[in-house]
């Protein structure tokens, strides 16, 4: 194990939440071992300001529990403990050991699956060094002592770091067969801290990936939120397509985008706009995001669904639920996001066909904010929308009683046929939309 000395890096203890440094320190004093760890360590090595700190320690989660009173157990895939200040929250978990190599007898030890099914066998406690070589990345596995000031290095994570590389503790294929999500977080971390992924790591992503189908739908998209919504999607997004990640998680999407670039300019055009809204502080949606990367496929199919004789408003909300069930079935995305998505999507009909005697009710909207937004970015990337978006801008702008002219998709009864929505054209050969 390497040591680092206080003087030979750069955190310092002010750039470390008053929280965390309560956490060691009270810990300490009951005889415990308690370390930094993790992204919050790392992105202090790299001059970031971290967004939360995470704690390790040899004590159980029930001693953790027992020593402060403002903490609980909770327990996802391994259970930790949150402790409470304020509005901020410190994960403490307990040094995960081996389990792999270890016999299913003997001091208890072994890994067994709870009633729920829940994998208990990360809860197999182990020492520091134990714990270092069970987390996923050699950036991730620094440890920070409050106690002296040293930062403990198992892994060659500093190196790492200086270098600028994403690598896997041990095996890769053996890390990502353990816990296929590690592939989706190597890419995670290689855009957000502008680092290349090395090579055996790499290599064995193609090798693995095809594993990601076995993840629960809830965790994907768990996932998804943080790969996508940490302030880096753009790039992520190139990672995971660089790696050839992004079609477990959106398998018709990365099919549509990668044949159509207006589609994949949508795309990367709405991640580009959510990383400046959070660089902004402000609020972010996914459902913004998710109904661009599924708006192409939306697109597509309603278009088939019009050609076969649907009336443009069945053939979208048509498209959509069969789009929202096939997306279903990777990526859990729960209601309150699909449904103002969908709303996003079947608004834009009400846009392109710019009926103006209605035009101001639509402004009242509460989805007219996110549906506008959305028509200004397919303008942007070049969709064809009938340049409505001029119009819309415009009527903001005047006050309530003036009017602007209708648009000419607006002549007669804006109704479905004639005068409807101009088509996208696309020369490529076609997949169904949904499978
Ligand atoms: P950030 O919070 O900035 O996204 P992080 O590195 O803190 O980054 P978390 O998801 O908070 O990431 O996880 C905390 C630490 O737990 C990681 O740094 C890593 O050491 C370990 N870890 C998380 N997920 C895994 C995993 N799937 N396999 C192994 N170790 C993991
Ligand atoms: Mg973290």
């Amino acid at each position: 194990m390497k040591v680092i000395p206080r003087d030979q890096h750069c955190i310092s203890r002010k750039n470390i939440s008053d929280g965390a440094l309560k956490v060691m320190a009270r810990l300490r004093s009951s005889d415990h071992q308690a370390y930094l760890v993790g992204g919050a360590v790392r992105d202090l090595l790299l001059g970031g300001h971290p967004k939360d700190f995470d704690i390790a320690t040899d004590a159980t989660p029930e001693e953790v529990h027992a020593i402060f009173r403002n903490s609980r157990i909770i327990g996802r895939r391994f259970r930790i403990v949150h402790v409470r200040f304020g509005r901020e929250v410190i994960e403490v978990t307990t040094f995960r050991g081996h389990h792999d190599s270890e016999p299913a007898s003997g001091r208890g030890k072994a890994s067994h699956q709870s009633d729920q099914g829940l994998l208990l066998r990360d809860n197999v406690f182990g020492t520091l060094e134990e714990d270092a070589v069970r987390r996923d990345l050699t950036v991730n596995a620094l440890y920070y002592d409050a106690a002296n000031f040293a930062v403990y290095d198992h892994v060659h994570g500093m190196q790492d770091l200086e270098q600028r590389s994403v690598c896997i503790i041990g095996e890769p294929e053996v890390r990502f067969r353990e816990d296929p999500v590690r592939m989706l977080r190597a890419a995670r971390f290689a855009a957000k801290l502008e680092f290349t992924i090395e090579d055996e790591t790499a290599t064995a992503i193609p090798r693995c990936a095809h594993l990601l189908r076995e993840i629960p739908s809830a965790r994907l998209f768990d996932e998804f939120l943080k790969l996508f919504f940490s302030g880096y999607a753009e790039r992520t997004l190139e990672q995971l397509m660089e790696n050839d990640l992004l079609r477990y998680l959106f398998p018709d999407s990365d099919y549509e985008i990668r044949q159509d670039s207006v589609a994949m300019a949508l795309v990367q055009a709405a991640m580009r706009s959510t990383d400046q809204r959070i660089q902004e502080g402000k609020p972010v949606t996914p459902a913004f995001l998710l109904a661009a990367l599924l708006w192409p496929v939306t697109d597509r199919l309603a278009e088939q669904l019009r050609d076969r004789g649907d009336p443009p408003m069945t053939a979208m909300h048509n498209a959509a639920q069969q789009v929202i069930a096939s997306a279903l079935q990777t990526l859990s995305i729960p209601r309150r996001f699909s449904m103002p998505m969908r709303e996003i999507w079947e608004f834009q009909l009400r846009l392109q066909r710019g009926n103006s005697r209605k035009a101001r009710e639509l402004l009242q909207n509460r989805r007219f904010r996110a549906a506008y937004d959305f028509l200004l970015l397919r303008e942007q990337v070049g969709e064809e929308t009938g340049d409505v978006g001029a119009f819309w801008t415009e009527l903001q702008t005047l006050p309530e009683n003036q009017n602007l002219p209708m648009l000419d998709s607006d002549s007669e009864e804006a109704g479905d046929g004639a005068g409807g929505r101009p088509r996208r054209r696309r020369p490529r050969k076609r997949r169904p939309a949904t499978s």
